[in-house]
């Protein structure tokens, strides 16, 4: 097991092998994942012949920052460098480049919590979640010291990658389109955090995670489930699981297993696109494996928390699926489960010919959906300019081969 995706006493077993004491394994972890620190020399209560070993596990090698590409609108795209030379990215979203009217992915909880931490999500952090340590400053981050000041400044969303590349090729995708290269690691995933929170400003604070950059994270079960196990520690960072949504393509056993494994506590996202078989599966090949009929008793069987909703992402492509002949399915399909419905106007990719949709269909598909009774949204673009916007995600220097959808 890679260092960085060590639980605690995993670290215990190690450290045991080398005859060290018990105690040192949480002051490792802590300082891994509750200060984001992997450089051991900074480890200060940690004696020196202990952080050469921590060094010579790898720690300091799990990933670096490349680049950080700043968007104008102060999204920031970070070019992570794994360590057998991979890129990935990850990126950065303050809730400051939202409007008022688009409740997306940077505010995915806001009226979703379970109440017991009395966060309405309307404004800044409630005392109670930051004294759980789930508000992450990167005062802590950056001074590596235990206890740094809690931030309560502008609300950040990170959006995550689990693999590099993606096996689903959903055609309107770059991701999809160039195939999967690797999976990522436990290490990788929670790597991407580690690293984002250095790249936020003094003022920023890290609020809500999305499994949503590139790969499909059900795909990557186990590695997902570890990270999300470390990023929710009470040891480390201790970020609460209602605050991070993971986004499938909906792989269905594995929808079961996350709502099992962790209680219905993670969000989940779903990405539909189509509402029949025929217009889904040649959009997305998954479908062909788990049609709708099983997609939706699978989303019915999910555990949710009360008072939470299941976001079903709906990506507009023009002349594909965004007639209102196809909003008026997307209504009768969901009807009776408790969802938001988040529309993205397709981003152009390189790859693909298929194209956005003038804007009037994107808000004629919404109202009526909003005339059906449903919470539905229209994602604004952010990072378009560095190409950090949904589905734009890609691999550096491969060659995306070329796909239709067929006909
Ligand atoms: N694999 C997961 C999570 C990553 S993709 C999934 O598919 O859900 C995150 C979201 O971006 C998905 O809803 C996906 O359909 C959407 N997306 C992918 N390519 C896009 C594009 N070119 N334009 C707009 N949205 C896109
Ligand atoms: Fe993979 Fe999601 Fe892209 Fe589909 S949309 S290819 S599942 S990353």
């Amino acid at each position: 097991m890679h260092p960085v995706a060590r639980y605690p006493e995993e670290w215990k077993e190690s450290l045991a092998a080398r005859g060290e004491r018990p105690f040192r394994a949480q002051q490792i972890f802590k300082w891994i994942h509750a200060r984001g620190v992997l450089e051991p020399e900074q480890m200060t209560d940690v004696p020196e012949a202990l952080r050469e070993w921590v060094r010579g596990e790898g720690v300091p090698s799990v990933a670096e920052t490349a680049h950080v590409h700043r968007s104008l609108d102060t999204t920031r795209k970070l070019l992570l460098r794994m360590s057998d030379g991979a890129t990935i990215e990850t990126v950065l979203i303050p809730a400051n480049t939202v409007n008022s009217e688009d409740a997306d992915l940077a505010n995915v909880d806001d009226d979703d919590d379970d109440g017991d931490d009395g966060d309405d999500g309307a404004g800044a952090p409630s005392s109670a979640e930051s004294a759980k340590g789930n508000v992450i400053s990167p005062m802590i981050a950056r001074a590596g010291k235990p206890g740094g000041t809690k931030g309560q400044g502008d609300r950040v969303t990170q959006c995550i990658s689990t693999q590099v590349g993606c096996a689903m090729g959903c055609v309107f995708c770059a991701s999809g389109v160039a195939g999967l290269k690797r999976n990522l690691g436990a290490h990788e995933i929670v790597a991407q955090v580690i690293l984002g929170r250095r790249a936020l400003e003094p003022t920023e604070e890290l609020r809500n995670i999305v499994l949503m950059g590139m790969g499909e994270p059900l795909h990557n079960y186990e590695q997902t489930a570890r990270a999300l196990k470390l990023l929710t520690h009470p040891m480390g960072m201790n970020l609460s699981p209602r605050r991070i949504t993971v986004s499938t393509s909906g792989l269905v056993p594995e929808i079961a297993r996350l709502g099992a494994d962790f209680g219905g506590q993670i969000g989940l996202a779903v990405s539909l696109h189509a509402a029949d078989d025929s217009t889904r599966g040649a959009l997305m090949p998954i479908n062909r494996k788990y049609p709708l009929a099983e997609l939706m008793d699978g989303l019915r069987a999910y555990p949710l928390r009360k008072r939470r909703r299941i976001f079903i992402e709906y990506t507009l492509v023009a002349g594909k699926n965004d007639g209102l002949d196809e909003a008026r399915k997307v209504s009768r399909l969901l009807r009776g489960l408790p969802v938001k419905i988040n529309l993205i106007p397709m981003n152009p990719i390189e790859a693909s010919s298929l194209a956005t949709p003038p804007m009037e269909r994107v808000y004629a598909f919404q109202q009526l959906l909003i005339d059906s009774g449903y919470t539905c949204f229209v994602r604004k673009r952010r990072g378009d300019d560095v190409a950090a916007a949904c589905g734009q995600l890609a691999l550096l220097g491969a060659k995306p081969k070329i796909r239709r959808p067929p006909s």
